[in-house]
């Protein structure tokens, strides 16, 4: 094979590039070397490993973790290309055995942690072979400002300068302009082009929940999903335990995951979940960069995540697949100074922590979002877009907002009366009238402002202060807690900007959280269980992932058009000419026992 397109069509088994897919692998062959910023499953590993198979020495791809590693050779290898790792993980003899092969040139790519690549003897080594082409991915890992900072990325800085003359391929998900910065300069890429793609992900539905009983909600949200997998995240160890034995108490699936757990228990609760289509993993972001499992059909963030980038990441784990997954965020004004609270004490620089407080606030601006959420989304990420119509907000049509200028004048002037120096907790109590001894010491109750909203609750005063501090119509000094007025404040007291609200809707809509029900009729439920069945005994003895047997999307098209015969099973999305070998006769016997029925 010697284009391209040939070799996605027979190797990969796919009609088409997607995306800027065809320019970068072309620039590739040219010589060159480039920045590929793309969202989760845009189709990232294509750009280097069609490049690594038409080329004649080596490829080698940085990846940062080993469980990352294992299923994307494992899943090379289902396709019939020769890949391999390099893990300390492995026996000496078999990383021996690869070293071996390197040398002989039986192996086209080559994954490797930064660590082990930049280890003297093994660069002495690899620049004795014909390398090809160096991809860099998760290139994020390099920059401090990310969320997954490896300090050992920026030792590939070395790269430029022992393999001057080889292509290299910064490749991640990450948009952020400073992280870019950082991937640029370490990575020797100043001359070289940047290809970007847009970070919409359009299979995903978002939605956010503000906390009312936490697990009622979660509980209310799984019990339509018990036979779809996906991740619930925890913002600690013990609320991952504590919502992990919740949901085994109430029957469903669940494992958890953290750092706190014994290494071998840890893989164990991974490998079930990577192998299950209907399970729940309870996790700490701790469980992250290592999956790759791309039939997640839901992200949902128990606790708020720190930050959009954050959030983007992690909600990105859903749908990898291309086919419809949600993410939810179900957030609270306490989980706002819980999280200011870790930035502040982390021992980042001060400029750091007003970083991290910025990003803190955009995603606190986009759980309270009254426009589109994956405007909200986009327009953080630097990017434009049009509403899109599915999510909560674009789906309930401004049924819960309403003109809430005369609450904002009246919690503004509270503030504003109480000098800007008190917390939540007291402006509310002032504008309740309740006389708590703070009120009594400082003689709030003698102010104008006090109780003038007596008639509204306690939370619903915390949610519109909150909202407001969204809107950025308010500041909150996180240090001390106290709330401040700001720039914007001032058109709002004098009532010539108008401020929009939203009521609190406790569940969910349904609309979005209905299953995409693809499967037509009672047989094609069948027919889908049985290849369910099917690739789940193949994927045991071929000890990898059901994926990297055939993929959801894959099975999605063989129960559409039902192939009976190596010529229709071959035009099927994703069976390329290995796929067909090896298990093409298994489907095509299993479709076919239901061709009469
Ligand atoms: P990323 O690394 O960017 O998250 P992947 O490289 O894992 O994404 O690709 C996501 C999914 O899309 C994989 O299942 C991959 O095989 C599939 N894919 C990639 N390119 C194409 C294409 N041109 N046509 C169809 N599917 C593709
Ligand atoms: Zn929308």
């Amino acid at each position: 094979m010697t284009n391209p397109l040939q070799v996605l069509n027979h190797i990969y088994g796919y009609p088409s590039f997607q995306g800027q897919q065809e320019n970068i692998i072309n620039h590739v062959l040219s010589g060159g070397s480039a920045l590929v910023l793309m969202p989760t499953g845009g189709g990232k590993s294509i750009c280097y490993q069609i490049p690594a198979l038409l080329f004649d020495g080596l490829t080698i791809v940085v990846s940062p973790l080993i469980a990352l590693m294992q299923d994307q050779v494992a899943t090379l290898q289902e396709l019939g290309i020769s890949a391999s790792y390099l893990s300390s993980a492995l026996e000496v003899g078999e990383n021996d055995k690869t070293i071996q092969k390197i040398r002989n040139k039986e192996i086209k790519i080559l994954y490797v942690t930064p660590e082990r690549l930049v280890n003297e003897w093994f660069i002495n080594f690899l620049s004795r072979q014909k390398i090809s082409l160096i991809a860099i991915d998760e290139a994020h890992c390099v920059s401090h400002w990310g969320h997954d900072f490896r300090p050992e990325y920026q030792k590939l800085q070395i790269l430029g300068t022992v393999f001057s003359n080889v292509p290299r391929l910064a490749l991640t998900a990450t948009a952020d302009h400073y992280t870019r910065v950082d991937i640029i300069h370490f990575l020797g890429l100043k001359t070289s082009p940047v290809f970007s793609t847009s970070f919409n992900r359009p299979n995903l539905y978002y939605m956010t929940q503000e906390k009312n009983n936490a697990k009622g909600q979660l509980l209310s949200f799984l019990n339509g999903r018990k036979h779809e997998a996906g991740i619930v995240y925890c913002n600690s160890r013990r609320r991952v335990d504590e919502i992990t034995e919740f949901l085994q108490a109430s029957g469903i699936n669940a494992a958890n995951y953290h750092a706190g757990l014994d290494n071998s228990l840890r893989a164990n609760h991974q490998n079930k979940f990577l192998q299950s289509s209907s399970m729940v993993m309870v996790a700490t972001v701790a469980f992250g960069l290592g999956i790759d499992k791309p039939d997640v059909r839901y992200v949902y963030h128990l606790d708020m995540p720190r930050s959009i980038d954050h959030f983007y990441q992690e909600s990105g784990r859903a749908g990898r697949d291309t086919m419809p997954a949600i993410s939810v965020v179900n957030y609270g004004f306490k989980e706002i100074f819980e999280l200011s609270g870790m930035i502040l004490a982390g021992e980042s620089s001060d400029l750091k922590k007003r970083y991290e407080l910025d990003k803190l606030k955009k995603i606190i601006a986009y759980c309270d979002s009254l426009n589109c959420r994956r405007q909200s989304l986009l327009t953080a990420l630097g990017e434009e877009s049009e509403p899109c119509g599915k999510c909560d907000i674009c789906l309930s049509q401004d049924k819960n907002i309403y003109d809430g200028s005369v609450l904002a004048q009246k919690i503004l002037s509270a503030i504003y009366r109480l000098q800007q120096k008190f917390s939540a907790g007291h402006v509310v109590d002032v504008l309740r009238g309740k006389a708590s001894t703070a009120v009594q010491v400082w003689e709030h109750h003698k102010l104008s402002t006090f109780g003038i909203a007596s008639e509204i609750s306690e939370k619903e005063l915390r949610r519109t202060i909150r909202q407001l501090y969204s809107y950025d119509l308010l500041d909150i000094d996180f240090t001390c807690g106290a709330l401040k007025l700001n720039a914007n404040s001032l058109p709002v007291l004098r009532g010539v900007k108008q401020v929009r609200l939203k009521k609190n809707p406790i569940y969910i809509n349904r609309d979005i959280t209905e299953k995409s029900i693809w499967l037509r009729t009672e047989l094609e439920e069948r027919l889908y269980h049985d290849l369910l069945n099917w690739r789940h005994k193949t994927a045991i003895s071929h000890r990898v992932s059901h994926h990297a047997i055939l993929s959801d999307r894959t099975l999605r098209e063989i129960i559409e058009n039902r192939p009976i015969d190596t010529f229709s099973m071959q035009s099927i999305y994703g069976v390329g000419e290995a796929k067909l070998r090896h298990f093409g006769n298994d489907v095509i016997a299993i479709v076919s026992s239901y061709q009469n029925l």
